[in-house]
């Protein structure tokens, strides 16, 4: 059963902490208590821009987070769980590679799912250095297996040949930082929001493993997210790595966001 009450959506946070895909640096695998953190410090408040509490929103919880390193094959069941209790699902990542485990979850369970992709990189590798479950091949397994209808990527600067190459194959959308900016959306049906932290600019968001400058703003990012105008069922934050974020300001801002984001899936 859902806990919600009122029968408006509920959003149940989890942590996802594995970062057992990352190519270039560990440490993903420590974000979610960071993020958890900064989401509860002092210096700020619970409140969402429209003015919702998250912290008096009975609507909103957190179950805490998987075992660190917890394997692929059990992360699938988990959200499942949560979504056949009637939840939305928000998870906090790890890196890139867990959103194919998560929206595994996802796919047989919506009919016509929509996936939005923010981030800097495509992640539609067949195989990285071998590994066809690293964090730069997810959205080559999601649409292999279509699990989602729709595949639209925003804030793209670092295509290839292989990766456009693929990007056509699996009829992927995808809005490349060069055309800034991208035209609105008019997504049908419930879509997932998949939010890799470095779809920012390195400039607000150094706290990852992968600087890739030229990208988003904050601000952009949150009027993207507000701007969503159909049912968000699930979305995830990947990527922050809080060895690289001695000041905590990524922490913040991956907390920001998750706001923003718990706000928008609140919503029918
Ligand atoms: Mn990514
Ligand atoms: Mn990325």
């Amino acid at each position: 059963m859902s806990h919600g009450i009122t029968g408006l959506p509920s959003v149940t946070v989890l942590g996802v902490p594995n970062d057992d895909g990352s190519s270039f640096l560990r440490g993903t695998a420590g974000a979610p208590p960071r993020i958890r953190k900064a989401l509860h410090s002092p210096s700020s408040n619970l409140a969402t821009e429209r003015g919702l509490d998250l912290g008096a929103e009975a609507r909103f919880r957190d179950v805490g987070d998987l075992p660190v390193g917890v394997p692929y094959d059990r992360i699938e069941p988990q959200v499942a769980e949560l979504l056949d209790e009637g939840d939305r699902v928000l998870s906090l990542g790890g890196d890139h590679a867990v959103t194919y485990s998560i929206v595994r979850a996802f796919g047989p369970r919506f009919e016509k799912l929509n996936l939005l992709l923010l981030d800097a990189h495509p992640d539609l590798y067949d195989q990285l250095d071998g590994d066809r479950l690293s964090h730069a091949c997810p959205f080559a397994r999601i649409m292999e297996e279509g699990l989602v209808a729709r595949l639209v990527q925003v804030g793209i600067r670092t295509l290839n040949p292989h990766q456009r190459e693929q990007a056509e194959r699996f009829g992927v959308e995808i809005h490349e930082m060069r055309d800034w900016p991208p035209p609105a959306f008019d997504f049908e049906g419930p879509l997932y929001l998949s939010l890799d932290l470095d779809v920012l600019d390195p400039a607000f968001a150094p706290g990852v493993s992968h600087h890739e400058p030229g990208g988003l703003s904050v601000r952009e990012v949150i009027s993207l997210i507000q701007g969503l105008r159909v049912p968000v069922v699930g979305a995830d934050v990947v990527e922050y790595n809080p060895t690289r974020d001695p000041s905590g300001v990524t922490a913040m801002v991956a907390a920001k966001l998750l706001k923003e984001i718990a706000d928008r899936m609140l919503e029918s």
